[in-house]
């Protein structure tokens, strides 16, 4: 598709999100004023406003709905009437396999499992797929009969079906599947993520299926943790505004609508970055550093609406996530003013015995869970929690206060879902899961979230009439392209993927038929038949390698070394031996370190899991019919022993001249991505108003496409504290918009900064607003100011 065309189709991503959400419409444009130069010369202002990051965010937590009236008289009225292993049973979730036989296809209800959670019980929730995604009816008639149990039993609550929508209903058969959510940060378009979380929504609860576990809201800074590519990155702002864009698009105005689902922030607070890199480790994380890097982008979260939150599996500072009363129940109810339900993870309680070994006895675990402030447990696989916590208040472990608050937050998210009036809801949508449009908008989204990191001498885009080997062990692999939580937890059963979806190898032959050659040459721990690949790279004009990783999630996924592995920086030099103009094109969800192959590359392009249609993107961008826009939203590292995110201090001032680096010095920086066409940055002023929040700091800048082809830019604006209490990081990312460009098109663009801009949290946690010298940087542009709040 022409590059025109895509620009128009990213507009109206934007307008479309900004119509159907009255949000938007009523937020005030005039924060951003946008003028433009056209190649005639003249000056006109722009029609449309554009709004920055800060805006969109501010209009994603603006006004969520709140619970009615007629939902607390319900839910009060309910909870006078239960019994007390009633009201237990409300705060148990157990895995599907518990009232199901078989597997795959075969999956069937057992009648007695179903009887025995349901009628003995009384079961509030169950989760998760059994092995592999099923379709939307084989979904309805489980989920239907679970629903019609519980409608049996004396008070007919309904059942609160759980499952995790990671990158699309990932699920249910046929669905739309977009880029993991590292991808997706990649675009810096929380319009486009908003889109994506809509047709998500809308395609899980087609499947009856009214709460998703997602969105990941734990910042990714830790770049060997196995889900990095969960995350929407390594910076806090960034964060935020793609969550929040995700539960306004998951939970829409009302998620009792038959399209929407109820948002679970996970995993709270702290899980992303495990000292060793090995998932469900310790992570040491002092106050100040909680709360600057990883309590907002939470706040974000609820601020949208969420419903539910999720508790982090490790611990930090030495306390298990589910032991720690002071974050689950201090601040996130205390300071943050959340009300729905706090699920544990998948058997946590548990560990809090056998992994984190603070408890000796599971029932000691489920006291201490409990009054730190779970309402609902993901057993999931036997009885024992409900048991317990019976055992627990007869005895005056737990008072019944504690438990009659956590049933009633979980009554109120099914009142919300609206499963008390159709404990099916959604059904009566008729949603087309996977429609064309639908896919349309995933292959958008995978064309948004390639960066291009090298493009020496403009080896891309190939030649139409290129002969072109293409090798690698990701050049034909779907699971590579979509990662774990594809289909199957870990997205590895290729033989389940949908047949008419392209891998990249697949998407070059259609496109250069008898010019594309293919040899695998390595996988990932082995070398194929390097010799036959470098023989076909000689016989061909340019060779484009894929590699990267295989496809994993959580535990299984953990590597101790970001190192490429061996069998391809073996192919890769190899390949780059033959003179040939090589492209190396990196399928992968965390940064695996590329060091020796990168000088040589002609080309370098990085897609984070792109998801289904990503094979066809990819071609897209190789080809030259879409200009890549996307931009780094983490640190690309160097070294394995290097890895320091973007905002990390500065430790000496370097001497004047210096290109000294501090020891910090990666491949590729946060925020960075080149373009087929060019941009320059002109015009960076920086107004600061009088003394008050009324008065912000204004700062424009001017940016205009130099080159010969449309192309999209994102414009970002970091603030570099010069002195402060606690010693300042290099920069900090605070506001950023992406532009759509013409060739000789020129934008001002406006930011309004806020005295929040220029806090920190202090040594102790609190924040603080420093006065004194900031330097304001934008594209390369840097802007010296004295800020006094
Ligand atoms: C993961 C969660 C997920 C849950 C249910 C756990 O292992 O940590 O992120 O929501 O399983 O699938």
């Amino acid at each position: 598709m022409p590059t025109r065309v895509l620009a128009a189709l990213a507009l109206i991503v934007v307008a479309r999100a900004a119509l159907s959400s009255p949000r938007l419409k009523t937020h005030p444009p005039e924060t951003i004023r946008v003028t433009s130069t056209h190649s005639d010369g003249q000056s006109a202002p722009r029609a449309a406003a554009i709004v920055d990051s800060q805006s969109l965010l501010d209009s994603y937590t603006r006004g969520a709905s709140t619970p009615g009236a007629e939902t607390a008289r319900r839910v009060r009225d309910l909870i006078g009437r239960m019994t007390l292993q009633e009201k237990v049973g409300q705060m148990t979730q157990l895995e599907i396999g518990m009232v199901t036989d078989g597997q795959d296809a075969d999956l069937q209800i057992n009648p007695a499992k179903l009887h025995k959670a349901m009628a003995e019980y009384g079961v509030g929730s169950i989760l998760n797929v059994k092995d592999v995604a099923l379709t939307v009816d084989k979904w309805r008639e489980l989920i239907a009969a679970i629903q019609n149990a519980a409608g049996e039993t004396r008070l007919k609550i309904p059942v609160l079906y759980g499952v995790d929508t990671v990158h699309g209903a990932n699920y249910v058969k046929g669905a739309t599947l977009f880029p993991q959510p590292l991808g997706m940060a990649a675009t810096w378009n929380p319009a486009l993520m908003l889109a994506a979380s809509r047709v998500a929504a809308a395609e899980t609860r087609a499947a009856a299926i009214p709460w998703n576990f997602s969105p990941v809201l734990d910042v990714g800074r830790q770049p060997l943790w196995p889900r990095l590519y969960e995350t929407f990155g390594e910076d806090v702002h960034l964060a935020s505004v793609m969550g929040a864009a995700t539960v306004r698009g998951y939970q829409g105005e009302d998620p009792g609508s038959p399209t929407q689902v109820a948002a679970c922030l996970k995993h709270y607070v702290g899980y992303s970055v495990p000292t060793s890199g090995h998932d469900r480790t310790p992570a040491l994380i002092p106050i100040a550093m909680l709360r600057e890097n990883f309590l907002p982008a939470f706040e974000a979260g609820l601020r949208a609406g969420a419903l539910s939150v999720m508790v982090n599996s490790g611990e930090v500072n030495g306390i298990p996530g589910h032991a720690d009363r002071y974050l689950l129940t201090d601040v996130l109810r205390g300071e943050l003013g959340f009300d729905g339900v706090v699920v544990s993870d998948w058997e946590d309680i548990k560990r809090l015995v056998t992994a984190h070994h603070v408890s000796a006895t599971e029932k000691e675990a489920t006291r201490t869970a409990v009054l730190a402030g779970i309402d609902m447990s993901m057993v999931p696989s036997d009885y024992s929690f409900s048991d317990l916590l019976v055992q627990l208040v007869d005895e005056g472990g737990v008072p019944l206060s504690r438990i009659d608050e956590a049933v009633s937050r979980v009554l109120t998210m099914k009142a919300r879902l609206g499963l008390f009036d159709d404990p099916l809801r959604g059904i009566a949508a008729n949603t087309v899961v996977g429609s064309v449009e639908s896919r349309r908008l995933a292959l958008e989204a995978a064309r948004e979230s390639i960066v291009l990191l090298k493009n020496e001498r403009n080896v891309l885009p190939l030649a139409a009439e290129a002969r072109v080997l293409v090798t690698g062990p990701t050049c034909d692999s779907l699971p590579a392209l979509n990662n774990g939580w594809t289909i199957t937890w870990q997205g590895d059963r290729s033989a389940e993927y949908p047949t008419d979806r392209r891998t990249v190898r697949r998407a070059i032959e259609a496109r250069l038929g008898a010019r594309a050659a293919y040899l695998p040459g390595a996988d990932f721990d082995k070398a194929i038949d390097i010799p036959a690949a470098v023989a076909a790279a000689r016989a061909s004009d340019v060779v484009v390698a894929c590699l990267g990783e295989p496809s994993y999630a959580e535990t299984p996924g953990n590597i101790d070394d970001l190192m490429l592995s061996d069998s391809q920086l073996r192919l890769g030099q190899a390949l780059l031996d033959t003179g040939k103009p090589v492209v190396f094109v990196l399928i992968e969800g965390r940064p695996r370190i590329i060091r020796p192959i990168v000088d040589a590359a002609s080309a370098i392009i990085l897609a984070l899991n792109p998801g289904m249609e990503g094979g066809a993107a990819l071609a897209d961008v190789l080809f030259g019919s879409v200009t890549p826009g996307g931009k780094l939203p983490i640190t690309y590292p160097r070294f394995a022993n290097a890895l320091t995110t973007y905002d990390h201090k500065l430790s000496e001032e370097p001497a004047p001249g210096s290109t000294a680096t501090m020891g910090y010095a990666p491949q590729f920086e946060f925020g960075f991505g080149l373009s087929y066409t060019t941009f320059e940055y002109t015009g960076l002023t920086v107004a600061a108003g009088a003394a008050g929040r009324s008065a912000p700091v204004k700062v424009s800048v001017t940016v205009r496409n130099t080159g010969s082809r449309p192309g999209a830019e994102v414009v970002e604006l970091f603030v570099s504290p010069r002195t402060a209490r606690v010693t300042p990081p290099v920069k900090r990312l605070k506001r950023f918009v992406k532009l759509t460009l013409q060739p000789n098109e020129a934008r001002e663009v406006v930011f309004d900064l806020a005295e929040r801009d220029f806090s920190v949290a202090g040594a102790d946690g609190r924040r603080i607003v420093e006065p004194g010298a900031y330097s304001i940087l934008v594209g390369g542009l840097r802007h010296e100011l004295a800020f006094r709040p």
